[in-house]
């Protein structure tokens, strides 16, 4: 039906370099999706271009990732890392290097996925100067995100603004949950096309060492008890709950219990500042001892660490999706997560894990507890967790809802204008 010069799809992410080493400085769970659903994208016969702003003179402008996928680093404001909320005045000239891209590669997408709110503004656009359809992910709502957040960034304004026209103005928008769909339309719009395809993982290499390996690998003896958190050192990952609630736990003073505290951090920049604010509590509680910052896992790294916890806890005070929780579930450990987003999809609570309402210490530290207590039982929701992971949640599952979904735009556009419905 589709010749393969036809499959060729652009994924614009403007602050999230899929060619990134992720769980440092700005890059997490974006930056990941981009770049198993491009690769995934090119298993399945599209030619994959992704797009993001070239934040680092020291890194290429073209990284080849596989046949057919490749990041292109385009020039748009200084060469340097700039945080996301300060990007919209490089709109333009990011507008501009696509078109001048375009232009020297004789390509014209034709399909555009944008990433994030400073991304669908980018193809909003582009739309404006060349026929496209554009299909969206949010990543983050902002609608959502302010309602938790003490200060309020200058740019809120224009983002609410951008993110309710995309919603109404691209061809389709991909939410990510169901909890996702319904924060769309309770906070931002009746109207646009919503369809609901989750993130994904890599189901092979999550859960590809046994506990055993993974703790001999680590040096932690069998009978000890860890309790594990995988992310970004941000006040809205809830570090801070996590802490607490191991200070409130029964456990506390057992010599068994361990906590440990995985992600990259930056001295002096606000991840540095942020770990900084947490190595404070740890010991202002008196836990020092049992409390451990391995600093930020590679993608090697990450299968032995969830494979070596009892349990993984995710405590965000707002998650739109939460890839660590289903990397963690891949791996065959039981999640405890804030009762929030995403989390409310991916965890189903006394069945693969238990959920806690965000910041609530108590509640946290008793769901520790009885996953800690009750080894055989969380057994049981390791298992079940790891079920409902392989079942659901695979890249190549995601990529293949999302090829159907490009193909039937393809489609759209082919058909004379009055047979394309509105
Ligand atoms: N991550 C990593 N190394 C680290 C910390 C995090 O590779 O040291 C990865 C983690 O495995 C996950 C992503 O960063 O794939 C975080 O995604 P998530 O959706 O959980 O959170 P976000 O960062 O998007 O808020």
């Amino acid at each position: 039906m589709f010749s393969s010069t036809e499959k060729h799809i652009a994924l614009i992410s403007c602050h999230g370099d899929p060619a990134a080493e992720i769980g440092k400085e700005e890059a997490g769970g974006q930056n990941v999706y981009v770049r198993h659903v491009g690769e995934e994208l090119a298993k399945q016969g599209w030619k994959v271009d992704m797009f993001t702003r070239h934040a680092d003179a020291n890194l290429p402008t073209i990284v080849q990732h596989r046949e057919n996928c490749r990041t292109i680093r385009l020039t748009a404001g200084p060469q340097e890392f700039v945080p996301r909320d300060e990007l919209a005045e490089h709109v333009p000239a990011f507008v501009q290097s696509l078109l001048k891209f375009q232009r020297q590669s004789g390509v014209q997408y034709r399909v555009v996925h944008t990433n994030y709110w400073i991304s669908a503004w980018i193809g909003m656009e582009l739309k404006k100067l060349q026929p496209l359809s554009q299909v969206h992910t949010y990543h983050s709502l902002g609608a959502v995100k302010y309602q938790s957040v003490s200060t309020i960034p200058m740019i809120a304004t224009t983002r609410l603004d951008v993110e309710k026209t995309v919603l109404k103005t691209a061809e389709r928008i991909v939410a990510t949950s169901p909890q996702e769909q319904e924060h769309m339309r309770s906070l931002m719009s009746t109207q646009g096309n919503i369809d609901i395809i989750p993130c994904g993982t890599n189901v092979d290499h999550f859960g590809s060492v046994s506990r055993e390996a993974a703790r001999q690998k680590l040096g932690i003896a069998s009978d000890e008890q860890v309790v594990l958190y995988v992310g970004r050192f941000d006040p809205r990952k809830g570090i801070e709950t996590l802490v607490r609630a191991i200070g409130q736990s029964q456990l506390r003073n057992s010599d068994k219990l361990r906590l440990m505290i995985g992600g990259g951090s930056r001295p002096g920049q606000s991840d540095g500042l942020e770990r900084e604010r947490i190595e404070s509590i740890v010991g202002d509680l008196g836990l020092a001892g049992l409390t451990q910052f391995p600093g930020r896992l590679s993608p090697e790294e990450l299968p032995i660490y969830y494979a070596a916890a009892d349990v993984c806890v995710v405590p965000s005070h707002y998650e739109p999706f939460g890839l660590v929780a289903i990397e963690a579930m891949a791996c065959g450990i039981p999640v405890i997560a804030s009762d929030v987003g995403g989390l409310q999809f991916t965890v189903v609570p006394e069945k693969t894990g238990l959920l806690a309402p965000p910041k609530d210490e108590a509640a946290f530290a008793a769901a520790i507890d009885r996953i800690l207590m009750n080894p055989d039982w969380s057994h049981q929701l390791g298992q079940a967790a790891q079920e409902r992971v392989r079942s659901k949640f695979s890249w190549a599952g995601v990529a293949t809802q999302l090829s159907d979904l490009y193909l039937e735009l393809l489609a759209q556009q082919s058909k004379p204008v009055d047979q394309v419905s509105a």
